[in-house]
């Protein structure tokens, strides 16, 4: 009896802070937390079972080798702020090692490959659409949902609005291949009975698909994110207020300065000047915000002569 006791008096206090910190995690997760850095240190010792030793250390409250619950909090508090909403959130920024970034992505896309959440869209789809680009991006850019071209070729933005996309990115300065440039859901939305055209995704496939984009992000970390038309502000934000007057103000998407700006396909839709210009201005905003050289050419584009 009393050996259950002293065994008892052993474990508590390693039990207690498990229990302190897997709520703490919990609470974490519930507000969109996805990753939180914790030291090899500390890892290895939450790895270890309470040992003999823990019995002395037990009266200065907590086992040998395992960090205070305090302390607990405090490592996870620097990378992850807690604030109510997830969408102001801050991301929890691991430093991750370049290997263990390249493992993480890949792992993502392996899975997003071979999603069936949205059963319809799984049937119909040619390919899913993960994304293009540096997974070390400082501009990310995000659009709807891959069209018929992005669906043959598992690429994003490689059709009409893609090329001009492709544009306005070279316009900036920057390549493809050095930016990122995703949507908000990975399949081209079915339109059963229909040989052509495309529709906005519905809420439930935004929803069910926007984790792995929030992942994606999670991973890049891009300086800027750039939301392209409605439906990625939406997906991002969760406003449903129209882009005409959300365009061109800054945003925030957990604490990455996100412009809202016109849908490539719009510019293709309305040839006016005073669009394109809306759009370069916005753009114009995002190489300041990414201290990129601006000339004078760059910034007098689209304006009447
Ligand atoms: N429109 C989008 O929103 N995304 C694409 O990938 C292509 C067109």
């Amino acid at each position: 009896m009393r050996r259950l006791t002293s065994m008892k008096t052993m474990a508590e206090p390693y039990t207690e802070l498990l229990d302190a910190t897997i709520r703490h995690l919990e609470g974490l997760k519930e507000q969109g937390v996805r990753f939180v850095a914790v030291s090899p240190e500390n890892l290895a010792a939450l790895a270890q079972a309470p040992r003999p030793q823990a019995v002395q250390a037990a009266a200065s409250s907590r086992p040998v080798g395992v960090p205070s619950a305090k302390a607990m909090e405090r490592e996870v508090m620097v990378t992850a702020p807690l604030i109510a909403d997830p969408v102001e959130a801050g991301p929890a920024r691991p430093v991750l090692s370049p290997e263990a970034k390249a493992a993480a992505f890949e792992d993502l896309r392996a899975r997003a490959l071979v999603c069936v959440k949205c059963p319809n869209l799984a049937s119909s789809r040619k390919s899913v659409v993960f994304g293009v680009g540096s997974p070390d991006a400082q501009l990310m850019f995000v659009g709807e949902a891959p069209g018929a071209d992005e669906d043959e070729q598992g690429e994003p933005f490689v059709g009409k609005a893609g090329q001009l996309l492709t544009k306005i990115i070279q316009t900036m300065g920057f390549q493809r291949s050095t930016v990122y440039i995703a949507n908000i859901l990975k399949c081209r939305p079915d339109t059963p009975g229909q040989s052509a055209g495309n529709r906005k995704p519905t809420p439930e496939e935004m929803q069910t698909c926007i984790p792995y984009l929030h992942e994606q992000i999670d991973l890049i970390q891009p300086k800027v994110l750039v939301a392209l038309g409605a439906t990625a502000v939406e997906g991002l934000l969760g406003k449903t207020i129209g882009i005409t007057k959300l365009r061109g103000q800054w945003r925030s998407y957990r604490n990455i300065p996100l412009m809202p700006t016109y849908h490539p396909a719009y510019l293709l839709r309305n040839q006016a000047l005073s669009e394109k210009r809306r759009v370069w201005e916005d753009m114009l905003a995002v190489m300041e915000k990414l201290g990129a050289p601006i000339s004078e050419k760059q910034r007098n584009f689209f304006l009447r002569p």
